[in-house]
């Protein structure tokens, strides 16, 4: 299927999630996902916080989730919505429902159901709701209901005909109402279950478009369901491939990085997160490190229905790549943390020398050296190796007044030491920047200056013994 470029009502998408934990990398790309669809179609992107199960909803977990979102940089459009704020709309649905018998109470008890669960496997048959309650009179159900606990259903599986998902990555999707099941939209506690309110939103806050795992395609054939019935329109679905571990398995811990919230302490780069996942599962995205490309060519219908495997390498690839692109300003304003004392021009002149060094920001303090005269040293074998005496030779050729300059210094004290090569660089690399590797040399003495070259030699040579 070709997705269509241009839709007649305007795009709205949402974000639904449930805030029971912090956003984790499956939220991120569903998330994602519907963010760069409506941004690509000019339309609005929502956040709805299905925040039914009053118990396991937590304030703190939507004030993080919309924080996480921000960081992200998946702004969304207008107020945040509550699915709590909809209670009435729901029951009103669930009234009008049942009302035209498309919905029943149901007075099996767990016993019962988990016997025709076993039943129907026994025979070979998918374990369905056997249908009992399916018939009963409203007046003895009405009855019923003043002293036995019920749950209610919807009556899709008995319905005549087909339910139509309309899928953008399948075309329709055809399922016969006699394979379905009755589902529980009502549980014996009188809360609703995921379907019902979750499609009554999505019709109430006009979503044309959603975006989710192929593992609700089944519940999109009974929401489907339940908005026809109610005379809703039914919104453009596209169920993509799940998002797996690198391990193949469910995402977890340890197969991919679970919480935005632990990425973020980390120091990654929001975008680098943002990129990694935008081109998971997403073919022929450019090459490209803006966020522009990616909306340009977000795709939604060459998604694949294939599940994906979560790369935290790649994550961190991306961020390095960052970085490397990220200007010196920019950097250096991320380095103050790790440098309070440094003025920010001179982190902006840091920025610039190291930058292209690091894969990770907080590697900048491999480089202490280069701020701070005295740092210390990773390698101190091979100052000693050289020995006092070389260091005292690279001073003085460094101050005789000739010899300031790398190629006219690294000659003389070539000549002066006898020493070439890697032994006569990677002591002076040490001394100045403290790190075995890093910068090219020439940089390294540029930034630090005459003065700065000398201290750092003279505080090797007093650290060396005589
Ligand atoms: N609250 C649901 C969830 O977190 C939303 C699913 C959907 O996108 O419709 O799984």
């Amino acid at each position: 299927m070709t997705e269509q470029t241009h839709h007649a009502t305007p795009v709205v998408t949402r974000f639904a999630p449930s805030p029971t934990g912090y956003l984790h990398l499956g939220n991120v790309r569903t998330a994602l996902l519907n963010w760069l669809f409506a941004r690509r179609h000019h339309g609005r992107f929502l956040l709805r916080f299905e925040d039914t199960d009053q118990d396991r909803s937590g304030q703190q977990y939507m004030q993080a989730i919309g924080q996480d979102l921000q960081w992200l940089g998946l702004q969304w459009d207008g107020e945040v919505l509550f699915q709590s704020a909809h209670h009435r709309q729901h029951a009103g649905a669930l009234q009008r429902l049942a009302e035209s018998g498309a919905a029943y109470r149901c007075f099996c008890s767990s016993q019962q159901l988990n016997l025709d669960r076993k039943l129907a496997t026994s025979r070979g048959l998918p374990p369905r709701y056997a249908g009992r309650c399916r018939g009963m009179s409203a007046e003895e159900a009405a009855a019923r209901a003043g002293h036995e606990p019920f749950v209610w259903r919807l009556a899709v599986h008995a319905d005549a005909g087909e339910v139509i998902v309309p899928d953008l990555l399948r075309g329709d999707v055809r399922f016969a109402c006699r394979d379905l099941d009755d589902p529980v939209v009502v549980r014996s506690d009188g809360s609703f279950t995921f379907l019902l309110p979750n499609a009554i939103d999505d019709a109430q806050d006009g979503i044309t478009h959603v975006l989710r795992g192929d593992d609700h395609l089944t519940n999109s054939a009974y929401q489907v369901w339940l908005l026809q019935k109610l005379g809703h329109a039914v919104p453009q679905y596209c169920h993509h491939g799940l998002l797996l571990g690198a391990d193949g398995g469910k995402l977890s811990k340890r197969s991919g990085s679970a919480s935005v919230r632990e990425l973020r302490e980390q120091g990654l780069l929001p975008q680098a997160l943002v990129q990694a996942m935008a081109r998971l599962g997403h073919p022929n995205m450019p090459d490209a490190m803006d966020i522009e490309t990616l909306i340009a060519h977000f795709d939604a219908a060459s998604l694949s229905t294939t599940a994906v495997r979560w790369s935290d390498e790649a994550m961190w690839r991306w961020h390095e790549r960052l970085l490397h692109a990220m200007p010196a300003a920019q950097l250096a304003e991320r380095l103050q943390g790790f440098f309070p004392d440094v003025s920010l021009p001179r982190l902006r002149e840091f920025a610039a020398l190291v930058g292209g060094n690091l894969a990770r920001i907080e590697q900048a303090e491999e480089y202490r050296r280069l701020l701070q005269p005295d740092a210390q040293i990773t390698d101190t074998a091979i100052l000693s190796e050289a020995g006092r005496e070389f260091f005292e030779q690279a001073l003085a050729l460094w101050q005789d007044g000739e010899h300031a300059d790398w190629a006219a210094w690294t000659q003389a004290l070539k000549a002066a030491s006898g020493r070439k090569g890697r032994a006569l660089f990677m002591p002076l690399r040490l001394a100045l920047t403290g790190a075995a590797h890093g910068p090219e040399m020439r940089a390294v003495v540029d930034f630090l200056g005459a003065e700065g070259v000398g201290l750092r030699l003279q505080d090797v040579i007093g650290r060396l013994e005589a």
